[in-house]
């Protein structure tokens, strides 16, 4: 069985466009399965010759009750789930936000194996960029760039080394 990264995080802090940099491999499978109100995308990809199974989710609010966004948070709940480990996207320009923090509560309280990506980094001090997001309690965040693939290899290297 393939390892499975599940991708989770805010709105607009860039798990779409790690989705595809992740998939963008020869052999990529990419299965949609659709939900309600969105999907949840499931690909293969093959990153510095290790293959895993990776779900982009859409951002979501944890604290919502009904509606859209209460569908939402339960499809993402139901990837969480299967997954081996949950990246949780940040947005390395924008900083630690109240969102975000509400996130890590409810990825808290799931028990999953969490580590924080912290995005949007190029062309910036990476150890500063991640310094505000130690706070969210997950250990040592990691720095990459979704768009332009800086720190991309070296992450899946080291997420996955445990696998
Ligand atoms: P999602 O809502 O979390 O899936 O975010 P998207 O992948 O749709 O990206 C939201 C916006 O952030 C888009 O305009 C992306 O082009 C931009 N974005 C994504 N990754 C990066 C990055 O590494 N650096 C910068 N500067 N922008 C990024
Ligand atoms: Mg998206």
């Amino acid at each position: 069985r393939l390892p499975t990264l599940v991708l989770v995080g805010r709105p607009n802090v860039g798990k779409s466009t790690l989705f595809n940099r992740l998939t963008r491999s020869r052999d990529a499978l990419v299965a949609n399965v659709p939900g309600l109100t969105r999907d949840r995308r499931y690909g293969r990809g093959k990153v510095g010759g290790r293959p895993y199974l990776v779900v982009d989710t859409a951002g979501f609010d944890p604290t919502a009750k009904e509606g859209l966004t209460a569908e939402m948070v339960r499809q993402a709940e139901l990837a969480i789930r299967e997954a081996d480990l949950v990246l949780f996207v940040v947005d390395g320009r924008a900083g630690l936000t109240p969102h975000d923090e509400a996130i890590a509560d409810y990825l808290r309280a799931l028990g999953v194996a969490v580590r924080v990506l912290v995005n949007k980094t190029e062309g910036l001090d990476r150890a500063i960029a991640r310094a505000d997001f130690y706070a969210l309690g997950f250990g040592e965040p990691l720095s990459i760039s979704a768009s332009h693939g800086d720190g991309v290899r070296e992450m899946i290297h080291e997420v996955l080394a445990p696998f």
